[in-house]
């Protein structure tokens, strides 16, 4: 069995005993990627618990350094993390819900410490929303165990999918492996259950008497970023005044987006030198928003108020996020493709150059190719990257360099601010054809062909590349073929690292040859 059916299984098997658990001193919510009081499954259920109860509700977060180097988070989104945990302290204490961050070196310890903590709380009842990684699937197993043991309960619920993992089955009852058909049942099925795209309430405020026994936790620091992960004063500069933090900032950000871009979206989202998408992939990816409040959104804004139909725009944004979705079941089902391996298993065979050269050049944008160049600074400078572009420059590693994907996967995770383990394998995984419902691998983006189509005035290009920023109209897609090439040598511009023929039929040919066509 997969691990997220293990721990239904455990679930299921322990409900009788958990539903005889009473309430003690406490309940207790244990805050994961779900840092938002808004719109929060197990929040709402832990507080209704603590409510019925007539106890407190406490909230939890354990920072895990080894967490984050094992899940490759790249500083930037650790920073955006812990500022969010700044914000969401301040909101929950204006409920009177104190909120318990700690810092735990050593992973494997953190069921002991957790367990630890509900016991000094007086907590009989913990609260959690679940994630589709295997390392917390199989924690959170473990756990649900060892809470009984200690006559606790422990509480897993759906929360950051629209539709739960494992509710969409082909006709013969798996798991779907392309988009289009899923995405079809997606629909009916949120249609057709429309408890999907409720919200659930806020938590209610805790009874007075809290703060003053529990003053300790209110008083309590979020702790500092850990050494692994610290970002220069610089950086901080730059990626606190990119990325404001908190689930005010994520609201305020979704109805602007409503407002003013959405309908325009199906046109303006492949166009990375003008801001045509909502930029929120940050917030779902820390679930300082969450996918439900999105898509309620954007289907109340649709003139058929229904996810398809009406505007093309708001169709295509909710189609979107289902990606979010589908890769998020994809890893659920097949947690082999967040681990290094490709979907087919005969992709296993490609092989791969590990030109340290050319990654790092890809790395840095420096490989002559303009859009391919732009899109990378753009990453390193901000912690994001347009989803063109994304694409354009997974491709280009993949097929261009005919670099091992996972590469350019773990390049991608360690510096996204909104690095998802999920989506991102899914995006490697489609870029390079070795994913689940792939581009077909002879279809090799062409990368001065994306750059004229996508980038048509060069306006990207001369954002992220300024020293190509003199160079006048068309010729900024391929500087050296119509450019001066004794002032693009000067200006250091590089020559093109590969040449786009030579790289096609490399390609072609290696991938034919691992795949045994
Ligand atoms: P919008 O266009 O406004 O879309 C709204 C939301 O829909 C996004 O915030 C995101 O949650 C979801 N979404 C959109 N496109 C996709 C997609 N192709 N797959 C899954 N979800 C999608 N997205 C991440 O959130 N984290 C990642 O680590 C990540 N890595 C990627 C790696 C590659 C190689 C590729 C090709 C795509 C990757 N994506 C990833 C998907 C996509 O590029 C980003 O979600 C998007 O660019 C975020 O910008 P936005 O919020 O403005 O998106």
């Amino acid at each position: 069995p997969r691990p997220i059916e293990l721990l239904r299984q455990k679930l299921e098997e322990t409900h009788a005993d958990r539903a005889r658990i009473e309430a003690k001193d406490s309940v207790v919510h244990w805050f994961k990627c779900d840092l938002r009081t808004e719109d929060n499954h197990a929040l709402h259920l832990a507080s209704q618990k603590a409510k019925g109860e007539k106890v407190p509700l406490i909230a939890m977060y354990i920072v895990s350094p080894q967490d984050f180097e094992a899940h490759l988070t790249a500083p930037v989104r650790v920073d955006f993390i812990l500022r969010t945990l700044e914000v969401l302290k301040e909101d929950l204490a204006k409920l009177d819900i104190p909120l318990y961050v700690e810092t735990v070196e050593n992973r494997k310890k953190i069921p002991a410490r957790i367990l630890e903590l509900l016991q000094e709380w007086g907590a009989r009842h913990v609260y959690v929303n679940e994630e589709y990684e295997v390392d917390e699937l199989r924690r959170e197993t473990v756990l649900v165990r060892a809470c009984l043991d200690k006559g606790i309960a422990m509480e897993v619920v759906s929360d950051t999918c629209i539709v739960r993992s494992g509710e969409l089955q082909t006709g013969s009852g798996n798991q779907y492996a392309v988009y289009t058909p899923w995405y079809r049942s997606w629909v009916a099925h949120v249609h057709s259950n429309p408890e999907c795209l409720e919200l659930y309430d806020s938590p209610t405020k805790n009874p007075a008497s809290a703060r003053k026994k529990y003053a300790d936790i209110f008083k309590s620091p979020i702790p500092d970023t850990p050494p692994n992960k610290s970002l220069t004063n610089e950086e901080k500069g730059r990626f606190r005044s990119m990325w404001p933090a908190g689930e005010h900032e994520a609201r305020e950000q979704l109805a602007k987006f409503a407002k003013e871009r959405i309908n325009n979206y199906d046109v303006s989202r492949n166009i990375p030198g003008e801001v045509g998408t909502s930029s929120l992939s940050v917030h779902f990816a820390s679930g300082t928003l969450s996918a439900r409040s999105a898509v309620r959104t954007a289907r109340d804004s649709n003139t058929t108020k229904k996810l398809d139909g009406g505007n093309q725009g708001i169709q295509t944004w909710i189609s979107e996020i289902a990606w979010r979705d589908f890769y998020k079941h994809v890893m659920a089902n097949w947690p082999f493709v967040c681990m290094n391996k490709p979907f087919k298993p005969e992709y296993a065979n490609i092989e791969w150059e590990y030109d340290k050269e050319n990654f790092q050049a890809w790395c840095e944008g420096r490989t002559g190719y303009p859009i391919v160049d732009a899109a990378m600074r753009q990453l390193n400078h901000c912690g994001w990257m347009h989803n063109r572009c994304r694409m354009i420059t997974a491709s280009f590693l993949a097929k261009h360099l005919l670099i091992d994907w996972r590469m350019g996967e773990r390049y991608f995770m360690e510096h996204l601010v909104d690095g998802d383990m999920a989506s991102n394998n899914g995006g490697w995984g489609w870029s390079a054809s070795t994913g689940v419902d792939p581009q077909p691998y002879f279809r090799i983006f062409n990368p001065l062909l994306q750059s004229e189509k996508f980038d048509s005035e060069g306006n990207y290009i001369r954002k992220w590349v300024p020293e190509l920023k003199t160079i006048k109209g068309k010729a900024i897609h391929e500087p050296y073929a119509s450019g001066d090439v004794k002032e693009l040598a000067k200006i250091g511009y590089p020559k093109r690292i590969v040449e786009h023929k030579f790289a096609r039929e490399r390609c072609l040919q290696r991938y034919k040859e691992g795949i045994g066509k």
